[in-house]
């Protein structure tokens, strides 16, 4: 137990040096819009992005991606940058061509003008659903299979159609209280897609839009990017999506060469391997049947550090920090020490959260009610897993 301790404690010093890049900033202006400058060619946009005074971006032409959007000034991390309402959202994800088509006719001309010319995939190699999903293909339902073919068509007809443009614009625009949801947002449509991105988007139900955070200080001039896939997707499972269904080949600093062990690339590609390994231990049900904290503790932690590394400051990030803060917590209450790393942990919890999703998301909302509950309780707060806050006793949060 001894030198399990002190290799934790050596494990949240090397980590807390990357933590200070991405937490340390993030009191930054959360709560409101501000920018909204478009160069798409729209002057309506009144309906679809929130009203600001400030531009902090501008969209234009990329070198080889079409159009971008670029920082017009610093922008420091946590600061959100667009709130848009999406032209439509189709709530389901076996959506069909009719489906589409309805909500297209549902729009005025001058939206389904600027729908029309977003970028549509409809060039690509017919790739046949059942191969690429092969063992699930048969678990699905009749009405997903055949969506999925009609999009695999979409994408491979030769003609750019209301689907082949969808598909290759839709977002999700889910979140953790509603059923699954694509969203369809013309100017955040314009942000093109890196493996290490800059910026994370969430859906805002009460406000039934989609909003976008920069996760890390962003420099005038720099293009603003999200990722298109899983954030911490392998290079191969990453490229083939990629080109299967977007059409275009990834040229970020994690899909370089990766000749050189130094390489960004190598360095990257070695970190998803040990995440993806980490991610199928810490979730496999003996894992969770082990009652091994300490183990717990620092497979977390190590989970944190590889993330911190790579750059992917997502709600992950923040939901691992909550998850170690209980751990620490549980060790306390043992009388093993670990009150002062509880609350370190979930500060650290609410601080990623807060630059991710804001700091009203429900995410977040629990782990500050929990950050509130150790800090003004401590050894009396009580972790209860289905989702409810107790102090131990009495009182109900
Ligand atoms: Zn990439």
């Amino acid at each position: 137990m001894e030198f399990a301790i002190k290799q934790i404690k050596h494990d949240i010093q090397d980590h807390r040096l990357g933590e200070s890049d991405v937490s340390d900033k993030s009191q930054t202006t959360i709560s409101t819009p501000r920018t909204y400058a478009s160069s798409d060619g729209s002057s309506n946009l009144a309906r679809s992005i929130h009203p600001s005074t400030e531009d902090v971006y501008i969209i234009k032409e990329t070198n080889g991606k079409g159009l971008g959007m670029f920082a017009i000034e610093d922008i420091p991390c946590g600061t959100l940058i667009l709130v848009e309402d999406p032209l439509f959202a189709l709530d389901t994800r076996c959506w069909s061509a009719e489906q589409l088509e309805d909500k297209i006719n549902e729009l005025d001309s001058h939206e389904q003008e600027r729908f029309f010319s977003l970028h549509s995939v409809h060039d690509l190699p017919y790739n046949d659903p059942s191969d690429e999903y092969q063992h699930q293909w048969a678990s699905f339902k009749e009405a997903r299979q055949n969506h999925l073919a009609e999009v695999a068509h979409a994408r491979s007809s030769g003609k750019k159609t209301a689907s082949s443009i969808f598909a290759a614009n839709m977002m999700d625009g889910s979140d953790e209280e509603s059923d699954w949801k694509l969203v369809l947002c013309v100017t955040a449509a314009r942000i093109n897609h890196s493996c290490l991105p800059n910026t994370h988007y969430v859906w805002n139900d009460a406000n039934k839009a989609q909003e976008f955070r920069v996760t890390r200080d962003v420099a005038a001039g720099e293009e603003i990017t999200i990722s298109y896939v899983y954030s911490t997707e392998r290079y191969e499972k990453r490229k083939k999506i990629l080109a299967e269904h977007y059409g275009f080949t990834c040229h970020c600093p994690a899909c370089g060469n990766r000749d050189n062990w130094s390489s960004v690339a190598y360095q990257s590609y070695d970190r998803r391997f040990r995440l993806g390994e980490l991610d199928r231990k810490l979730s496999s049900n003996s894992y969770l049947a082990n009652d091994n904290l300490w183990g717990r503790i620092r497979d977390r932690i190590l989970y944190i550090k590889l993330l911190q590394e790579e750059g992917l400051y997502t709600p992950t990030l923040g939901t691992e920090f909550g998850r170690v803060s209980r751990c620490y917590l549980s060790f306390a209450l043992a009388g093993e020490g670990g009150l002062e790393q509880a609350i370190d942990y979930a500060r650290s919890a609410v601080k990623v959260l807060t630059n991710c999703v804001g700091a009203e998301h429900i995410n977040n909302v629990y782990e500050q009610k929990w950050l509130h509950a150790i800090e003004s309780h401590g050894l009396n707060a009580v972790f209860v897993e289905n989702g409810v806050l107790l102090l131990r006793g009495t009182n109900n949060l």
